[in-house]
């Protein structure tokens, strides 16, 4: 039997854990704070597998200037971050060329096409079907020339068989009656789902897995040592060392000081989103609603409304600015006319973003039982069971069921 260790235990490490622990692996997941706050706790909930679309689009530098002059706007870069962050811009420059675009919309497409296979069999086993909500989404405009901008990006999904329904405002609201007539054109995607609430999801899987026999440890991790089969040591701060045949770094953002530990670059970068939940919002929605202009969602969890959004570059140590939280619940009231306050509880998170919109899931290049599985960026919920599965398919030698190179970290190296 397998003597695997994870190191993370978000929605990433715990659906890895997941699938090596249905392959028979003896798994131990490690985290600093096993039931702690993470990104995976508070974010939008979105099952979104029609997001092929890479962040990096052809002409977006046009528009970065714009959303950067508005200080609360859904794009930041904290002056202290910005030369640290010149690699990762110069890779996503690199991503939004034409060539690079296709092929990096393919590989998403690839992925996202599996998470449905990957993700109904782990809820179900898990007992966590009831937290699925299979309503589609709705992407919304307030312009004509919003919507037409976005066209092409509609006509890409398609071609990669996500089906679409284009809609007037009026047809949007007969889907939706809480959305105000500033809605002018939709898009729905009955394809995309929502769950309850991701941190239920998070602390239940977790409980799951340790009533399986699936040991989840307290440590913070502080080295990785490599050797032979059955060798490999991960070393926590506090002196202990566990003894593993294979290791997977799955610890989010912070997995690029991990692998560069280990010799090998990532350029993962905090991506910070924050958003405010609002219990008793007076917003009855269905669904997940993508506010596609002005960059947010707003999503009816078990735990109340939650919009959300941002993108703020600051590396993983700097200060969550709320006020972010709070000017996207402000501006929820322009389409939403029935909030009925935007006060509620605040958060932020890191994601863990590559330059190319893709996850790192892949064998280490140096060390050959070490894999990794991070970098999920917009997606980690979305992709959780799929990278769990591909990682576990790379482990027991069935790489047959992917090609894996858009995914390897040799992409950085
Ligand atoms: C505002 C916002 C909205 C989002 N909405 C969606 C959405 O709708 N759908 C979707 O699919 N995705 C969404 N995401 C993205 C998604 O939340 C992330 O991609 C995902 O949570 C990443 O999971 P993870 O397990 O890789 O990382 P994390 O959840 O951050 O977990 C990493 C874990 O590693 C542990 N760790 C780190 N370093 C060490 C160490 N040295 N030793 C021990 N433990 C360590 C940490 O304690 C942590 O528990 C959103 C993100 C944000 C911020």
């Amino acid at each position: 039997m397998k003597k695997i260790t994870v190191v993370g235990a978000g929605i990433i490490g715990l659906s890895v854990a997941y699938y090596l622990h249905k392959e028979g692996a003896e798994v131990t997941v490690v985290d600093r704070q096993p039931e702690g706050d993470k990104t995976s706790f508070g974010n939008a909930g979105g099952i979104a597998v029609t997001e092929v679309i890479p962040a990096a689009v052809p002409g977006i530098f046009m528009k970065v200037p714009g959303w950067m002059l508005d200080p609360l706007g859904p794009l930041a870069v904290r002056p202290a971050h910005a030369l640290k962050l010149l690699p990762w811009l110069l890779r996503f420059y690199r991503s939004g060329k034409k060539d690079e675009f296709m092929r990096i919309y393919r590989s998403l497409s690839v992925l996202n096409s599996r998470v449905y296979n990957d993700l109904l069999p782990m809820l179900e086993d898990t007992g966590l079907m009831k937290e699925l909500h299979r309503d589609g989404a709705l992407t919304v405009y307030e312009t004509e020339a919003g919507y037409n901008a976005e066209k092409h990006e509609w006509e890409l999904r398609e071609q990669a068989g996500i089906r679409v329904q284009h809609m007037t405002g009026d047809e949007a609201r007969a889907l939706e009656p809480a959305l105000s007539s500033k809605v002018t054109h939709a898009v729905f995607t009955p394809q995309w789902s929502h769950i309850n609430d991701p941190k239920v999801i998070v602390d239940e899987l977790r409980g799951w897995l340790i009533k399986q026999g699936v040991n989840v440890i307290k440590g913070d991790v502080g080295e990785i040592q490599t050797a032979g089969a059955g060798q490999q040591q991960v070393k926590m701060k506090d002196g202990r060392t566990h003894f593993a045949d294979d290791i997977v770094i799955a610890a989010g953002v912070w997995s690029r000081k991990l692998a560069e530990m280990l010799g090998e670059k990532s350029l993962v970068e905090s991506e910070r989103g924050y958003n405010t939940t609002i219990q008793d919002s007076g917003v009855q929605l269905s669904r997940e609603v993508i506010f596609a202009e002005r960059k947010f969602v707003a999503t009816p969890l078990s735990c109340g409304l939650r919009i959300g959004g941002a993108a703020e570059f600051g590396g993983i140590n700097d200060k969550p600015n709320y006020k972010r939280a709070s000017s996207l619940a402000k501006l929820a009231e322009i389409y939403l006319p029935t909030l009925k306050k935007t006060e509620g509880i605040h958060w932020a998170g890191h994601r863990p973003s590559t330059p190319d919109s893709l996850p790192v899931i892949s064998r280490s290049s140096l060390h050959s039982h070490v894999y990794y599985a991070f970098g999920h960026g917009h997606l980690g919920l979305t992709q959780s069971a799929t990278t769990g599965r591909l990682i576990a398919d790379l482990i027991y030698s069935r790489p047959d069921s992917l090609d894996y190179t858009p995914y390897s970290i040799k992409r950085f190296n």
